[in-house]
């Protein structure tokens, strides 16, 4: 059937799945909860052949769509290219991505400032609640509310997110600010380093309003860094006191906070990392989570993106795993809904346990200690040529 649907959440999630099933005859409306235009989160993308063939699905221009690295490098802590691995890959940014997708969905059909509150089933339809007291009536509602969801929190109550033991922080540097001879040692590559128990990734992006011009682009910095329960609830703690709940609003991190990681920078990274952090903007940290659902939908309620499943951001497939539940489900959604959608389930269950799962075991690696050698030196970790291989790599 092609009928009404609802789609809660207007992030990358929502909108590739509103754009599927708009494509595939739907009416559609999407309700986000933020008030204001979304921008900015995330930073940068690693694209997929996969991705692009979803874009170009539903519809989307991936003309430009970022930088081209044709090479993975290993740096060790003198800073020196230690590992190279040839391996041709898109990274773009997230702003590029949501605007594109936006561009997809009319304005009328896409309600910012709607915070679902809830949902009633029954046998001909779904009703959406929101908090502002605005009501939808639908054939189909589908969870793109991230990995916190509202829907799933009601279609699934059991089921919660679990902490990995570790952070990630992130940052931008502008091109333009990095010195010629740091620029020209790092910029053009998907850089790595790997000692043991933590590890960055990194790799150039767009500037300023997708700018691709060399001089005016920006490296995206990726560092993992392990933090136990105690560490994070004083990390997610504000200058007022106030412990945040599973994530704090970057403006918010205290500046002790700040400090510690610049030491450990100033400790651990080389100098060509040292050189990114040091010229980018207030670095912010993301705490890492596993979360998969046991069933991707439920009667007329469908889940997908993070909503479904997060897999840790070191298989870089999040929003390519989005693409392929919005492409799957609108394919499912076509015949009889409720038949279709525990279809859609079947088939996107296990496909997401195969990242969910590579994910958690390139964590298990980053962990791993060297059999010889110095752990901090970036050159000892036995599992480098895997992670090399596998890092930000859909294969399945
Ligand atoms: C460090 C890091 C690096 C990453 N790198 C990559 C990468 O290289 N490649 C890649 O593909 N992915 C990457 N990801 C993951 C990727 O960003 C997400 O998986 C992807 O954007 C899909 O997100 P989503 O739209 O499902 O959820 P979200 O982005 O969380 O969006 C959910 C939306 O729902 C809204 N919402 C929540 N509750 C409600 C409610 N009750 N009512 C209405 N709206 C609501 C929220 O405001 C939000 O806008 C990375 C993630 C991290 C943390």
């Amino acid at each position: 059937m092609a009928g009404t649907a609802a789609v809660i959440g207007g992030s990358i999630g929502g909108l590739f799945a509103a754009a599927a099933l708009r494509r595939a005859g739907w009416r559609v409306q999407v309700f986000e909860r933020v008030g204001v235009p979304l921008s900015g989160r995330g930073a940068g993308i690693v694209t997929h052949r996969h991705l692009l063939d979803a874009l170009a699905q539903v519809g989307a221009d991936t003309s430009d769509l970022g930088v081209q690295v044709d090479d993975r490098v290993v740096f060790d802590h003198a800073g020196s290219h230690f590992h190279t691995l040839p391996y041709r890959q898109i990274v773009t940014s997230w702003d590029r991505m949501y605007q594109t997708l936006r561009r997809l969905i009319p304005d009328e059909d896409y309600h910012l400032g709607e915070m679902l509150a809830e949902f009633a089933e029954d046998d001909d339809g779904v009703t959406a609640r929101f908090e502002s007291g605005r009501e939808a009536r639908v054939d189909l509602l589908v969870g793109a509310d991230g990995f916190r969801s509202a829907v799933r929190a009601q279609m699934l109550p059991d089921v919660q997110p679990a902490y990995a033991g570790y952070v990630v922080w992130r940052a931008l540097a502008l091109e333009a600010d990095l010195s010629p001879e740091m620029r020209d040692r790092i910029f053009d590559v998907f850089g790595m380093f790997m000692p043991q128990g933590t590890q960055i990734v990194g790799y150039p992006i767009a500037g300023e309003n997708n700018d691709l011009r060399p001089g005016h682009r920006r490296y995206n910095f990726v560092w993992y860094v392990p933090a136990p329960d105690a560490d994070l609830d004083d990390m997610l703690t504000d200058d007022s006191g106030q412990t945040h709940a599973i994530s704090i609003p970057p403006p918010l991190v205290r500046d002790e906070v700040l400090a510690r990681v610049e030491e450990m920078a100033a400790r651990v990274l080389p100098d060509v990392f040292r050189h990114i952090l040091d010229n980018s903007e207030r670095p912010f940290f993301t705490p890492i989570y596993d979360h998969l659902s046991p069933t991707f939908a439920r009667g007329r309620v469908a889940l997908s993106g993070d909503a479904a499943c997060v897999a840790r951001p070191h298989v870089g497939m999040g929003v390519t795993k989005a693409a392929q539940d919005a492409l799957a489900l609108a394919r499912h959604a076509a015949g009889e809904l409720v038949t279709g959608l525990q279809a859609y389930s079947a088939e996107r269950v296990p496909l997401s346990r195969a990242a969910y799962e590579r994910s958690q075991m390139l964590g298990r690696h980053m962990m791993q200690a060297p059999e010889t050698g110095d752990p901090t030196d970036g050159r000892n970790n036995p599992n480098m040529e895997e992670i090399i291989r596998l890092t930000a790599v859909a294969d399945f």
